[in-house]
């Protein structure tokens, strides 16, 4: 049997996710997965689990750097207590509009994608940076890069178009959607049944939701950024434009730069915003919940825009797939909270959309509609890093 350990690689701002998948033979076995977590703090976390959940490592470094934090991944890597990757592939918000497939990651790709930063603000930094230093501390080992918006490739003109002047539709700006990689693993384990109209709700921290027609994107709501679309946990979602100039023109009259207000303009709408920025509580459902069975009407506020806000997109794609099959949840508050799921649903019976509340009452994978809804609603929850992995053993030809 030939072995193929292949390394995934997801960072995020305070942390760095991995899992370790055997790959040989045709086999997908997740073998490890940890995570370095509380990266810019002194009592950081970092710790490594095998397939049954037992924690092999599991430390309280300091980490008060990025660099500091994505040795210690590679040093456990290298160390020969656990399988050394033949290949890595990484996750990555948008490369811009010349860095639309997955592929093999070299020092030009990276500069290339990263004239487009501005696109996913939060991530692209992040990632660039984990990748540059994957190839320094895993130099003889392939890198690739595994693309959200590789699944959104498929949209048509008329969807990913910004109704904008030519000038900036130029420079690339369009729409491009991101967790393509959770919609594209959606899609993989509804195989080989893939419904012909579907529609998908990853409702995380980040929250989209994407119509998918004969199993390929047809339109998705996150824009040129993950900011634009539903409203999530710190985002405002799509917004008349002219509140974001109000916000700006306020921000400039306390005598900034212009950079630095484009910069507060951005902390508003990407990290201040959206269930946070309604409850002034959290942009954790979870306490959301907690605050509104203690009557606090700001979280009941801010839970309502966001359930309201989904159904009301769910009924457009209904519009543009011209009707529906499927229905699937997934994400954080997609998989777990019940009430969510029941609240977007309770007015959508004249799309045909029917929860049973007893199927409704689970966490993680069920179907969920009653027995005579005309659309089936399903808790699916994602498989991203097996989705990297497959491009991966694809990208290396085996
Ligand atoms: P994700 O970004 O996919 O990890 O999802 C994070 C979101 O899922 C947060 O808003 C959490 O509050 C929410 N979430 C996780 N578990 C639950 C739960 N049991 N009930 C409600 N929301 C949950």
């Amino acid at each position: 049997m030939s072995s193929l350990p292949v390394l995934v690689l997801n960072s995020g701002s305070s942390s760095i996710k991995f899992s370790v998948y055997e790959a040989g033979d045709g086999q997908r076995a997740k073998l490890h997965e940890g995570a370095v977590d509380g990266i810019g703090t002194d009592l950081g976390k970092f710790w490594i689990k095998d397939a049954e959940g037992n924690k092999l490592v599991d430390q309280t470094p300091a980490l008060p750097t990025r660099a500091i934090a994505f040795k210690l991944v590679a040093d456990a890597l290298h160390s020969g207590d656990f399988p050394a990757p033949v290949a890595i592939g990484h996750r990555m918000v948008c490369g811009g509009p010349t860095v639309q497939e997955n592929q093999l990651i070299t020092p030009e790709l990276i500069d290339e994608m990263e004239l487009y930063t501005a696109f996913a603000p939060l991530h692209t930094p992040i990632a660039c940076y984990i990748m540059r230093e994957s190839l320094r501390l895993f130099p003889d080992v392939p890198n690739f890069v595994c693309l959200d918006s590789y699944f959104h490739r498929t949209m048509p003109e008329v969807v990913s178009h910004m109704p904008i002047p030519e000038e900036y539709s130029a420079m690339g700006v369009r729409r491009y959607g991101a967790h393509g990689i959770s919609y594209e693993s959606i899609v993989y384990q509804l195989q080989p049944n893939v419904p012909k109209k579907l529609i998908v709700a990853h409702l995380g921290n980040g929250a989209s939701i994407t119509a998918i027609r004969n199993g390929e994107c047809l339109d998705t709501s996150m824009g040129l950024t993950p900011t634009g679309g539903i409203i999530s946990g710190t985002r405002t979602g799509d917004i008349d434009p002219g509140v974001l100039l109000f916000i700006l023109r306020k921000i400039a009259e306390t005598g900034v730069t212009a950079a630095e207000a484009a910069d507060k303009l951005e902390a508003v709408a990407s990290k201040k915003a959206g269930l946070l920025g309604v409850s002034e509580l959290s942009n954790d459902m979870r306490d959301l919940r907690d605050a509104i069975k203690e009557g606090n009407a700001k979280a009941r506020l801010a839970v309502d825009k966001f359930t309201w806000t989904i159904a009301k997109w769910i009924g457009s794609y209904v519009a543009e797939l011209d009707g529906l099959d499927m229905l699937v949840f997934t994400g954080g508050i997609g998989e777990n909270d019940i009430n969510a799921r029941a609240e977007i649903c309770a007015g959508l019976s004249a799309l045909g959309i029917v929860l049973d509340p007893q199927r409704n009452n689970v966490r993680g994978e069920a179907v969920i509609s009653s027995e005579h809804s005309p659309v089936t609603v399903r808790v699916i929850p994602p498989a991203e890093d097996l989705i990297i992995v497959n491009h991966v053993v694809r990208l290396l030809g085996k």
